[in-house]
């Protein structure tokens, strides 16, 4: 059977994701007169949005919410000419649009052509895989202190972690909670040196040094923690109404892993321009494998995944001056 084609796809660049990187991408290629779609998850949101203070973005003395952010990168993109939709997407397909090989990326009912693409689909919170977790999320167990710390207002919470969210969150919590309990499986934290610094010196923040949690417990809400002593393999029972969970992430990936390659962990490997493995596709942002996952390393990798697309599609379109 022939193999189907279309004249011409819809757009230049699809980018899939609508956090920082997608976003500033989606400025970039749209401010360049391409024509730009940006796919936002339907069932998920950027997590820099669940951020309450984002203090080392350049140029924003005095830091801004991570919600804020997003959305003045959105509104300043839409004004460049991007287009945005909502939806999961599922597959990302090679077709051929008449001369030229693209793509066809499948969201819910909805299809999209493109001759170009940008993975920006960021990452999600690490779950621990204990006793208790599932069953209480929303009834104790929370991913997000910004949307769930004032619910625990002079209660004792505990904070699982040691890295930049955790220790960031644990301080955060200490404006509504009584005491704050970080629960950290070794016995210096990964944080940076700042943020190490603050949660130190602050009264309501306590330390379970080697300590990991082994059970979540209580009835419709959560009454403990059960923790273990990874040295001494001593078990003690940590009274909380809350328990935040803050170790690690997981990309955002599963669709693409069989499109693109990706590292041991599932993050999408690129090069210095953000070109995966296949010519076409680029991608950016928390989703990549990279040393450092910041809002201002997901922009800068935004903008180049944007215009290595648009060399790309320049030359597909010959185009290239
Ligand atoms: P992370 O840096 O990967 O830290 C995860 C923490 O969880 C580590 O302390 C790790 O312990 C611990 N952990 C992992 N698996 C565990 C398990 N199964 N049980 C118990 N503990 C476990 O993750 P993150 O803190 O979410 O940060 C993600 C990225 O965002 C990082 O690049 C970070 O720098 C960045 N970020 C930056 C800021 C900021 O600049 N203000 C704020 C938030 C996040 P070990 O230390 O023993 O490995």
């Amino acid at each position: 059977m022939a193999e189907q084609t279309d004249p011409k796809p819809s757009y230049d660049v699809v980018i899939i994701g609508g956090g920082p990187a997608g976003l500033t991408a989606g400025m970039y290629a749209a401010r360049a007169s391409f024509r730009t779609l940006a796919i936002e998850g339907s069932s998920s949101v950027s997590q820099i949005t669940a951020t309450d203070i984002i203090e080392n973005y350049p140029g924003i003395p005095g830091g801004t919410n991570g919600f804020e952010l997003v959305e003045n990168i959105k509104a300043q993109a839409v004004g460049f000419g991007l287009e945005t939709a909502s939806g999961d997407v599922t597959s990302v397909t090679k077709k051929r649009w008449g001369e030229a090989d693209g793509w066809e990326i499948a969201a819910g009912e909805q299809r999209y052509g493109t001759l170009s693409v940008i993975l920006a689909t960021g990452a999600a919170w690490r779950h621990l895989g204990v006793p208790g977790e599932e069953r209480f999320i929303g009834r104790g167990v929370s991913f997000c202190a910004t949307c769930d710390a004032p619910l625990y207002r002079n209660r004792d919470v505990a904070v699982v972690g040691g890295g930049d969210t955790a220790i960031q969150e644990a301080i955060y919590l200490t404006h509504f909670a009584k005491k704050v309990t970080v629960i950290h499986r070794r016995d210096r934290l990964r944080a940076t040196a700042i943020l190490q610094k603050r949660a130190l010196a602050n009264e309501k923040i306590s330390f379970a040094w080697d300590s990991v949690v082994d059970a979540i417990n209580g009835l419709d809400l959560i009454q403990e923690v059960r923790l273990r002593n990874v040295k001494t393999g001593e078990k003690r029972t940590l009274p909380v109404s809350g328990v935040f969970i803050f170790v690690g992430l997981t990309p955002n990936t599963a669709p693409f892993r069989d499109l693109v390659a990706v590292d041991p962990g599932g993050y999408i490997t690129v090069d210095a321009n953000m070109q995966t493995s296949v010519p076409g596709i680029f991608a950016c942002g928390d989703c990549t494998a990279k040393r450092l996952r910041q809002v201002v390393t997901a922009c800068g990798d935004g903008a180049t995944a944007a215009f290595s697309a648009q060399l790309y599609v320049e030359e597909l379109k010959g185009e290239t001056y």
